[in-house]
């Protein structure tokens, strides 16, 4: 509850920027990693744009066991090394146990993805590490649910915790899911957690990715998590909703019209 830390929870990362406060924070990237070539220039393009945090899946859920499965560990020591050159904070998916032991020495936070939101065990576990934690709402959970699911990581002693929005399930098909921007005032009220938006998967086609980030960051967000990739139309997973560079640019310019991004 709020009332835990009423003026929010701040978390602060090993190069001093901080989630939480009055600054909106920018994690963008492919939605894969999937080559040096490719996570390096989209780090150059992220970092160009004001970005603070890489994004980009090693560990892939997809939905078909055929489509690409992810670059696993050496997506991992690409990432750590593009965010090293760049000064990026990196975030990235973990999708099992497992995992969670053999990426820390090359992340900043872990994402826990839709598809895991109820993965309780794999919760429980984020619960007892000392690194931050992003987690995503599932793609049908209640807020409720979503609170639950938030607390089998803090009542584990892990209170580096994010949540994000990223578009529920509903009988629209026009777009890939239904961004639900009033989850992010909602969640400001009944948490101290910072709450983040992905207008990304929240609505799958690139071209309401800007107008869904602004509305989430006047709705309250305190930072957006978003796909792009240096060239999109060759993207190897879900080209079809990452922003080409220059409109991650021009977002963000517009985005400091109603928050400072730092
Ligand atoms: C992703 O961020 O690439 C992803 C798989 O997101 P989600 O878990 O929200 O579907
Ligand atoms: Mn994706």
């Amino acid at each position: 509850g709020r009332s835990f830390r009423p003026d929010g929870t701040k978390i602060t990362f090993p190069n001093g920027v901080v989630v939480g406060g009055d600054q909106v924070t920018i994690m963008a990237g492919p939605c894969s990693v999937e080559s040096r070539d490719q996570i390096l220039l989209s780090a150059q393009q992220v970092k160009a744009a004001g970005g603070q945090f890489l994004r980009g899946g090693a560990f892939k859920p997809r939905s078909s066991p055929y489509s690409f499965q992810g670059m696993g560990i050496e997506g991992l020591k690409l990432l750590r090394e593009v965010g090293d050159i760049t000064g990026l904070l990196i975030i990235t998916e973990v999708m099992e146990i497992a995992q969670i032991e053999p990426m820390l020495p090359y992340i900043d936070c872990f994402q826990v993805g839709a598809r895991n939101m109820q993965n309780f065990n794999l919760l429980r576990e984020l619960g007892h590490v000392r690194k931050p934690v992003l987690l995503k709402r599932g793609i049908s959970a209640t807020i409720e649910e979503v609170l639950l699911s938030a607390e089998y990581i803090l009542s584990g002693g892990n209170y580096d915790l994010m949540l994000c929005e990223r578009g529920i399930r509903t009988f629209e098909t026009y777009t890939r899911n239904t961004m639900d921007i009033s989850a992010i005032p909602v969640l400001k009220k009944l948490t101290h957690l910072p709450v983040f938006g992905d207008p990304s998967h929240g609505v799958g086609k690139r071209e309401f990715v800007p107008p869904m980030a602004l509305a989430s960051v006047a709705a309250g967000a305190d930072g957006l998590l978003m796909e792009m990739h240096p060239n999109p139309d060759k993207a190897m997973s879900d080209g079809a909703q990452s922003l080409f560079p220059d409109q991650l640019n021009k977002l963000v310019d517009q985005l400091r019209q109603l928050a400072p991004v730092v």
